[in-house]
């Protein structure tokens, strides 16, 4: 079976390292020039840093497992630090142990006011904002729930649906606060919650890619049915191929997946086009010194209005950035609906990042370099009703024999995720050709 796998991201690169394994013919059509997407390695001062993603979830096996298939073992690390802070009401106040940002502690270290009521789990859909609000007060929500889903979702609360994004706090049921409290005081430590790759996990991408087929500068224009097989336009519009092949994964984001069903899969296109995504930018600098606070980073509730939305003291959280002997930090900018913010030069982000950081962090000296990288359409928003978006989109993919679908749009943005994506599209093209 020859499968083409349209886009070179996590996702696509999963589903082609399982197709490969499974004895199929895989190629894979990244429309850029490198593969990795939202996974990427970049020089600054002199250091070769992670500049997208920079460390994965350990507590899903699917990152940990794809790192070993291909030989990363040895490179697998934990933060040295996963303490991390608040920056709110002007100061740096460590981060209280929460459930996704509901507190499971009484003492909130002047971080935000709790309002518990007891109120019933709805049965549908609601935005965590709703959910926690009704049960907490908008203060939680505020400061330390939105923060949290930011930082990973580069979404808003009031906006992000409670059961595709936030399922955990759905789980504590109607009495958030004490179920919270149950939960932490219940967990048992199983081994670190992230986990990294010495030189970043933007060694992954290589790693899976290597001994697969991989064709860069070669964006898919239209995928069409041919009888039982497939035939993909391929290139640029003054120069296009053709590439026929038995099946088709589509592993590229939303908006180019809606676009290339469009003929295949015209119920699951319309579903794709209306999920949005935000746009955000890191800010990466390279600092002689650093500051004296020791955690991971800090998150920002919206609320207090400033420029960056999250920052990450790399040289803290990573011993292999540790070693280089200088002071790293990431800053994040830019949430869903936050566009214009990004609409400035570089030069003026990175200054108004910078000074972000010293009102945060206090005195830091200037940078030896910087830079910064933006990604554009970064983070998909899993808005209420995602996931009946997503039944819908999986029940017509489904109809379609040679076609599957995958990546960060569907269900779960995080590495592991896209990779458990990735195999399962796999699986189910390997799957229905032995059944055949
Ligand atoms: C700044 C940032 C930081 C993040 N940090 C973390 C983190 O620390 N940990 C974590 O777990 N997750 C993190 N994430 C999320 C995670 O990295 C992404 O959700 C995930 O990597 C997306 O993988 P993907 O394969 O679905 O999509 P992508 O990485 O977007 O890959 C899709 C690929 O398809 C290609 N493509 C698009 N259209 C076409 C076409 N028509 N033809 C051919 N190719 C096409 C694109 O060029 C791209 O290479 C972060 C995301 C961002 C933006």
């Amino acid at each position: 079976m020859r499968v083409a796998v349209v886009g070179g991201g996590m996702a696509g690169l999963a589903a082609a390292h399982e197709l490969s394994t499974g004895g199929a013919d895989v190629l894979v059509l990244e429309g850029s020039s490198r593969i990795g997407g939202k996974l990427l390695l970049g020089e600054v001062g002199g250091l070769t840093l992670d500049l997208g993603a920079e460390s994965i979830l350990a507590r899903r096996p699917e990152g940990l497992d794809l790192m070993h298939a291909v030989g990363l073992d040895d490179r697998v690390v934990n933060p040295r630090t996963t303490d991390a802070a608040i920056w709110t009401h002007g100061s740096l106040r460590p981060m209280p142990p929460t459930v996704m940002g509901i507190p499971a502690s009484n003492d909130l270290n002047g971080i935000a006011v709790v309002d518990p009521h007891v109120v019933d789990v709805p049965d549908g859909d609601v935005s965590v904002a709703e959910f926690v609000s009704a049960r907490l007060g908008a203060d939680v929500v505020d400061r330390l729930v939105e923060p949290l889903l930011g930082g990973v979702y580069a979404g808003h609360a009031d906006q992000l649906s409670l059961q595709a994004t936030a399922p955990q706090i759905a789980a504590l049921g109607s009495d958030l606060l004490t179920a919270a409290t149950t939960a932490r005081a219940g967990a048992t430590a199983s081994g670190p919650v992230f986990a990294g790759l010495v030189g970043g996990v933007g060694r992954l991408p290589g790693a899976v890619a290597d001994g697969i087929e991989v064709r860069l500068d070669a964006t898919v224009r239209e995928i069409a049915r041919m009888g039982d097989a497939w035939r993909l336009s391929v290139g640029l519009t003054t120069d296009v191929e053709s590439v026929d092949v038995d099946a088709v994964v589509v592993a590229a984001p939303a908006p180019a997946a809606a676009r290339l069903l469009s003929e295949a899969a015209p119920d699951a296109a319309f579903a794709l086009a209306a999920i949005d995504y935000a746009s955000v930018a890191i800010v990466t600098y390279v600092f002689d010194d650093g500051p004296s606070f020791d955690g991971s980073g800090f998150l920002v509730p919206p609320v207090d209005g400033t420029f960056i939305k999250a920052a990450t003291v790399s040289s803290n959280k990573w011993g292999w950035v540790r070693d280089t002997g200088r002071t790293v930090i990431r800053a994040s900018v830019g949430r869903a609906g936050e566009a214009t913010l990004l609409q400035t030069n570089d030069t003026d982000l990175t200054a108004r990042a910078l000074a972000d950081l010293r009102s945060a962090f206090g005195a830091l000296p200037e940078p030896i370099d910087s830079l910064v990288q933006r990604w554009g359409g970064g983070l998909p928003q899993y808005a209420v009703g995602h996931l009946d978006r997503i039944d819908t989109i999986e029940r017509d993919i489904a109809t379609v024999s040679g076609l599957e679908v995958c990546g960060a749009a569907y269900r779960g943005v995080g590495i592991p995720a896209v990779i458990a994506s990735g195999w399962a599209a796999a699986r189910r093209l390997l799957d229905g050709t032995m059944d055949a």
